[in-house]
């Protein structure tokens, strides 16, 4: 409860508070995450972009786990944690959310300001000419056909809109990303395992030019040291713990 209300506090004293999320946001909208025990990666290893683009075999398997985990996708809906965070940007509390997550379910929540490091599973893109469509035919497809799928315009590979491993961030999406982390006052860090890189250089940017940094991930993160204040419960529950308690209304 003492952490509760120093977030709340912090909160009001903020001029510029960004959140920054991972897939620990959404597990409690039924999305599993990849590093808990009992996460995507305890079941299948994570297909590497170079090889997507070289081996056949490579990306039949990136199909088959994609099509597993766009059925968690498809029926997710935000929970309390994304419900929070679009609520305190239309009140002005919240600048907007970097994202590792895959998901969407911050823009199905309300948020608008959404900068998105890994891209979209809602859609997929052509590696050839770029094209993109929805997602969802063409996982329907691969269900039906088992047949990795290529573009209808280039017979290029159809690739999911996401960031593999191995393949570069959008530069663009990344400086947005560094500016809004050197430019805040606050940082909140959901859910995220805080490995992955240049994602997670985010909350040490902003705690280097001065900002407050919390962290609120069940599990003991590299930058805990860090951080002005760690929390290891529900993103959501505590969200809304925060929120209820705001010196300021929501
Ligand atoms: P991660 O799986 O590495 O870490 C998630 C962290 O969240 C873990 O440390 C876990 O302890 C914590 N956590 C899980 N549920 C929680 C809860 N309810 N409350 C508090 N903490 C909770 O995730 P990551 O660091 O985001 O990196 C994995 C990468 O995989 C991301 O970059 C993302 O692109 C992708 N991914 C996305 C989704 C999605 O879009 N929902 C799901 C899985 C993986």
């Amino acid at each position: 409860m003492q952490d509760v209300s120093q977030i709340a506090a912090w909160l009001a004293e903020a001029t510029t508070t960004v959140a920054f999320t991972g897939a620990g946001i959404s597990t409690e909208s039924g999305i599993p995450d990849f590093r808990s025990p009992t996460g995507i990666w305890s079941q299948a290893q994570p297909v590497y972009f170079e090889d997507f683009l070289h081996s056949p075999a490579a990306r039949q398997e990136y199909w088959r786990q994609k099509s597993i985990a766009h059925r968690d996708f498809a029926g997710a809906q935000p929970n309390d944690g994304h419900r929070v965070l679009a609520a305190w940007e239309a009140a002005g509390r919240l600048c907007g959310v970097i994202t590792q997550n895959i998901d969407g379910l911050h823009q199905a929540a309300g948020s608008r300001q959404v900068l998105e490091l890994h891209g979209t599973a809602r859609e997929v893109s052509c590696l050839t000419c770029s094209r993109r469509w929805p997602a969802d035919p063409w996982v329907d497809q691969f269900v039906a056909t088992q047949v990795a799928p290529e573009c209808p315009e280039c017979r290029g590979p159809l690739k999911h809109a996401t960031i593999s491993f191995g393949q570069p961030l959008d530069e663009t999406v990344l400086e947005q990303a560094l500016a809004a982390s050197r430019d805040c006052d606050l940082f909140l860090a959901l859910g995220s395992s805080l490995v992955v890189h240049p994602a997670a250089g985010l909350p040490a940017l902003a705690k280097q030019q001065g900002a407050r940094l919390v962290i609120i991930n069940r599990e003991p993160t590299p930058l805990d040291g860090i951080a002005d204040l760690v929390v290891r419960e529900s993103i959501g529950q505590t969200l809304k713990q925060v929120a209820a308690l705001a010196i300021r209304p929501v």
